[in-house]
């Protein structure tokens, strides 16, 4: 599974605190996704559906 992140990050940092093992805040200022181990779905998960904006996207 892979994590991603569009466009639409307003960089508020939520995903990174949740689910740090995915989601890091790179040095653009947005937050990147990447590969998702089968432990962390669960936390990416929750993460993807708190964003804000909407900005996570989990596929295989
Ligand atoms: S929760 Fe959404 S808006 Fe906030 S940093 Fe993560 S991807 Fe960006």
């Amino acid at each position: 599974m892979q994590a991603t992140v569009n466009e639409n990050c307003i960089a508020c940092g939520l995903c990174v605190e949740s689910c740090p093992v995915v989601f890091n805040m790179g040095g653009d200022g947005v937050a990147h996704g990447g590969e998702v181990p089968e432990n962390q779905l669960g936390d990416a998960q929750s993460a993807r559906d708190a964003c804000p904006v909407n900005a996570i996207n989990i596929e295989e």
